[in-house]
């Protein structure tokens, strides 16, 4: 098996290549992510992630290209909706590139992510190595959540503190709208109870 590993940022690859390098799994490691901004934070991370693959040897390749405007054409008016953009663009992309490099799977550090939709990310992958000539690797990185914590913290790898894009850059910093958000989440679970508990 050969895996084209699309990866968000340099923390999130450490834990999910051990268990590939466990496997003896061949891969190489992607880096495309138009969801990063803004531009200081989007150079830091790549920076990161080439220091990380550099000292490792491990076999990679990046895309370069600041994609606020790629991004953001495919999410506005649509942003309660984004994360699956997000997904979707980053997935296509990389089981694209894994059928140009002679891969025969692709797949993605997101599965290690505690904070990302993980059935959302298995869906998505899904539909698309359906329309593709790789398949997608899933494997659930989640367990390895605080050993690859510890790692990067270790290796002394820049960690951010949100996901990447601008709407994710306010709500972790911007206290009213975390406000808001956690009233809108309420409303919703309330809504949807009182909707199942209603006689038909
Ligand atoms: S919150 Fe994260 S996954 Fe969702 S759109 Fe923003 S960068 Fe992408």
């Amino acid at each position: 098996m050969s895996v084209l590993l699309h990866t968000c940022c340099a923390p999130c690859l450490v834990y999910p290549v051990k268990i590939l390098e466990e496997k003896n799994i061949e891969f190489s490691c992607y880096f495309y992510n138009p969801n990063i901004h803004p531009y200081r934070e989007f150079k830091k991370r790549l920076d990161t992630f080439r220091l990380l693959v550099d000292d490792r040897n491990y076999n990679y390749i990046i895309d370069r290209d600041y994609g606020l405007k790629t991004f953001l054409r495919a999410v506005v008016f649509k942003e309660d909706l984004r994360c699956r953009h997000c997904y979707r663009m980053r997935l296509e992309q990389t089981a694209k590139l894994a059928a140009e490099n002679d891969h025969d799977h692709f797949s993605t550090t997101l599965l290690y992510s505690v904070y990302q939709n993980h059935s959302l990310i298995i869906k998505q992958a899904e539909t698309i190595s359906s329309a593709s000539s790789v398949d997608f690797m899933y494997r659930d990185f989640r367990p390895g959540w605080q050993q690859g914590i510890d790692e990067s913290i270790q290796c002394n790898l820049y960690r951010q503190s949100y996901c990447g894009c601008i709407y994710s850059e306010q709500e972790r910093y911007d206290n009213r709208l975390k406000k808001q958000l956690t009233r809108k989440r309420k409303n919703d679970v309330q809504s949807d109870r009182s909707r199942h508990n209603k006689p038909e």
